[in-house]
């Protein structure tokens, strides 16, 4: 047989296709990290794990690479750099980060130092995350563009920000929002900025397609656009309207959907300054896509286009429609969440525990056995390349048959166990030969999931990765170690919640999806790590507390300026239980009351013995000030960070 290597292993989770250029596999077969895009200066994902547990933090735990993040930022801004210079593009570009992609008060702070070089701004999407960008951006001439759904004490705060020095640029969503605006104004004198968002008639594709649309959500129609430009005409504020705003939904897996966006967009920016409209900014909203499969397809996990020909496309759009009636070119907005953020964080858990068909070789034929033993035997050591399909017939015919003979008392338990035990042999042995097949048969296709083991992780996939759950998205998941050694077992993964769905049954594939994930068998005595990667858009905040698993623990990864190694930045501590129980209203000195106002009453009927008791409040009150996942080895001291 010969050795499995690291390159298979890296072809077999595609880490190439989703991983470059931060992610690879080294030669120690670990996953290493490259947050700044140089092999010098790279990490190995497993060590820097155990050197975090080794400071006190337990499993499971979210990494970010805050380099990955600067890179992300650096990347997209070169992109459309490139872009601009290559049309010789007379204007500039100018992102923002929407907010609403993650909201963590350290990664929103990393970003907008990280895009002070590029004047990198902010998008709010609601109240609250207003108030976050008014107070994190500090970054002169950086937009702050104001999205969602407004009201008259929104639209006076973005005005009132003018008088801090900020660039707030109020995006009317609806028609509504306009009076609103035009009554503000007026109250305080304030000249605002304003966008409108356009619905545009090209259609997004797949899961947010109806983000545009006759039928969307948000966005003014062409008449409701019309009426804005003569309504601000008439009340003297026709200077303020200076952007344009669409937005197609997010995850744009094909860039014929953002081309043909992007054309309608120019032409109603064109038309929107021959009204009369100072228009000064395109904003071309999110959409731009990760590569989740490493597909390069337009597959709804992948994307058929890359950074560069995004902002290609951009410029070259508003370059011609401007052109073609002598507009002068826009400032470039986007408002790329996914792009920017997901690649950062990684989640890391350990697997608990696996359960699977322990099949091992049946023993041999004896003498006088039923004839439907001997048939199944038979079949189970004739199995080849060639009769794979017609052994799997066979074998599970007999099985029928077994079961009938067993209901009708013509076969004992130990008879029907024997069965049993050689069926799944002759499927494990059939499985192992299909494998090796180019095309696999229909009937033959489930098998691999019906063999497949469940392995049950320290995690719940409804906080960490709640998009898996509520919307089949597929994440890159693998092993971080023994990636030198080949992984025989295939496995999906259960998570610590008690819900059925509480799973990962459907895994990245270069053809379509696998319903199951090729796995090593846990060693005895070894924790085996398995991780979650481009994880950092959305997932934290919409995860939620199923089973009151709360919050996970998150260090920022930093690599020192020299490039030798690196330092934890920041560590956030995962919620305790009693932070979760706190969410829903029980008090931690209320819980501890009551549990030993039992505990006496229990002591007093000679329920419970004096150590028994003891016991019993030292674990209550410890696992309230302890987090909400398992930890394998018992926690003796606290936590070193
Ligand atoms: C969600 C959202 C974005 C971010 O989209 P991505 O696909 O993550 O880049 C940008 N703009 C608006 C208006 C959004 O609602």
């Amino acid at each position: 047989m010969q050795e499995w290597t690291t390159e298979e292993s890296a072809g077999l989770y595609q880490i190439g296709g989703w991983g470059e250029p931060y992610f690879s596999i080294n030669a120690a077969g670990h996953v290493a990290v490259s947050p700044t895009n140089d092999s010098e200066s790279q990490i190995d994902l497993y060590h820097l794990v155990q050197d975090l547990e080794k400071r006190g933090l337990s499993m499971p735990m979210l990494i970010r690479f805050s380099d990955i993040l600067a890179d992300r930022i650096a990347r997209l801004n070169h992109c459309f750099s490139q872009a601009i210079k290559e049309y010789e593009y007379a204007n500039v570009y100018k992102g923002v980060y929407p907010v609403k992609v993650n909201q963590q008060r350290h990664v929103v702070e990393e970003l907008v130092e990280y895009g002070r070089p590029f004047q990198f701004g902010l998008e709010a999407g609601s109240k609250p995350e207003l108030l976050i960008a008014l107070s994190t951006l500090k970054t002169p001439g950086a937009l702050i563009i104001c999205n969602g759904y407004k009201d008259s004490e929104y639209i006076e705060t973005a005005l009132l920000a003018q008088r801090l020095g900020q660039t707030p640029i109020i995006v009317l969503e609806r028609f509504h929002e306009l009076h609103l605006v035009i009554e503000a104004a007026r109250k305080l004198n304030i000249r605002p900025i304003l966008g409108v968002r356009a619905k545009l008639t090209a259609r997004g594709i797949g899961r947010w397609g109806d983000s545009t649309g006759d039928r969307a959500k948000f966005g003014l129609n062409a008449g409701e656009i019309v009426e804005v430009v003569e309504t601000l005409r008439r009340n003297d504020l026709l200077s303020s309207l200076q952007l344009l705003h669409f937005h197609i939904g997010s995850q744009i897996s094909a860039i014929n959907v953002i081309k043909s966006a992007l054309k309608e967009a120019s032409r109603v920016f064109v038309e929107l300054a021959q009204m009369g409209a100072p228009m000064q900014y395109v904003d071309v909203g999110g959409g731009l896509a990760i590569d989740y499969d490493g597909s390069k397809t337009n597959f709804r996990a992948s994307k058929n286009y890359n950074m560069q020909e995004y902002a290609y496309d951009v410029v070259a759009a508003f370059q011609e429609a401007c052109k073609a009636k002598d507009v002068p070119v826009p400032i470039l907005v986007s408002e790329s969440g996914r792009a920017i953020a997901s690649h950062q964080s990684v989640l890391v858990f350990d697997v608990m525990g696996v359960s699977g068909m322990k099949v091992g070789t049946p023993e041999a034929l004896r003498k006088g056995e039923h004839v439907i033993i001997q048939n199944l035997y038979e079949t189970y050591t004739n199995i080849s390349p060639d009769n794979v399909q017609e052994a799997y017939n066979d074998a599970s015919q007999f099985k029928e048959e077994a079961l009938s003979l067993f209901a009708l008392g013509y076969l004992s338990l130990q008879e029907r166990a024997r069965v049993e035990k050689l069926y799944w042999a002759s499927c494990e042995r059939i499985l192992r030969l299909v494998r090796e097949l180019d095309y696999i048969p229909d009937e033959l296709a489930d098998l691999e999931q019906t063999m497949a083991s469940t392995y049950y992780c320290n995690f719940s996939v409804f906080q960490s990765c709640p998009d898996s759950w509520a919307i089949d998205q597929l994440f890159p998941i693998m092993p971080i170690h023994r990636l030198e050694e080949e992984p025989t077992a295939r496995g999906t993964l259960a998570d610590l919640t008690c819900d059925s769905d509480g799973k990962i049954d459907q895994f990245i594939d270069l053809r379509d999806v696998k319903s199951v994930l090729e796995l090593h068998p846990v060693n005895e005595g070894e924790t085996y790590y398995l991780a979650i990667f481009l994880s950092g858009a959305y997932q934290e905040i919409l995860g939620d507390m199923h089973n009151l698993f709360g919050d996970t623990n998150t260090v920022h990864i930093h690599l020192n300026p020299s490039g030798a190694g690196y330092q934890v930045e920041h560590v956030v501590k995962g919620d305790t239980m009693t932070e979760v129980l706190k969410y829903v209203q029980y008090d931690h000195e209320a819980l501890l009351e009551s549990i030993r106002r039992e505990a006496e009453k229990a002591l007093r009927d000679k329920r419970i013995t004096l150590s028994e008791s003891r016991l019993l409040l030292r674990h209550y009150e410890r696992s309230l000030s302890g987090y909400t996942y398992l930890s394998q080895q018992p926690e003796t001291e606290p936590a070193l960070i």
